[in-house]
């Protein structure tokens, strides 16, 4: 990293602090030429292997944009589909994997969707998962009674 004021390449980290979200690291860091104090921002970098082969970087836009077509006409926020995305990035960073493919993010969805709105799980389940009949709703819905009943079993 130079120096955006001098071009020295050497600098001196006089203080580094995690974001909020645990994503990204920001340091603030000495020119040791001229002395000058700069930002800079590290994050690990995330790619999503495509079907067709094609490497993008990961975004939580995308992931929010799906998310909110199976939440149409449902009760939830944006602040709701924010929170499923930041959980989304969190489940495959800490897997440590560079590299992901387009499938395990919609698998890391299902979860956190899972626990916001069922409504909206089955519908995005069904479609990433390619739902192709009563039964396979059947089963999914079967699959949410149960958890339901485990959650009851467990608070009573
Ligand atoms: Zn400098």
């Amino acid at each position: 990293m130079h120096c955006p004021f001098c071009r020295n390449p050497d600098s001196r980290v006089v203080d580094s602090r995690t974001s909020d979200d645990g994503l990204s690291i920001r340091r603030r860091r000495q020119c040791t030429e001229c002395g000058r104090r700069f930002t800079t921002t590290e994050t690990a970098s995330l790619s999503v292997v495509k079907r067709n082969g094609v490497l993008v970087p990961f975004s939580r836009d995308k992931v929010v944009e799906g998310v909110r077509k199976a939440a149409r006409g449902r009760p939830v926020s944006d602040a709701d589909l924010a929170q499923v995305a930041q959980a989304v990035e969190e489940t495959i960073r800490a897997t440590g994997a560079s590299q992901i493919d387009a499938n395990d993010i919609g698998l890391a969805v299902l979860p956190p969707l899972r626990d916001l709105d069922e409504v909206a799980y089955l519908r995005f389940a069904s479609v990433y998962q390619a739902f192709e009949s009563l039964d396979d709703f059947e089963t999914a819905i079967a699959g949410l009674r149960e958890d339901r009943r485990e959650q009851q079993e467990r608070t009573e």
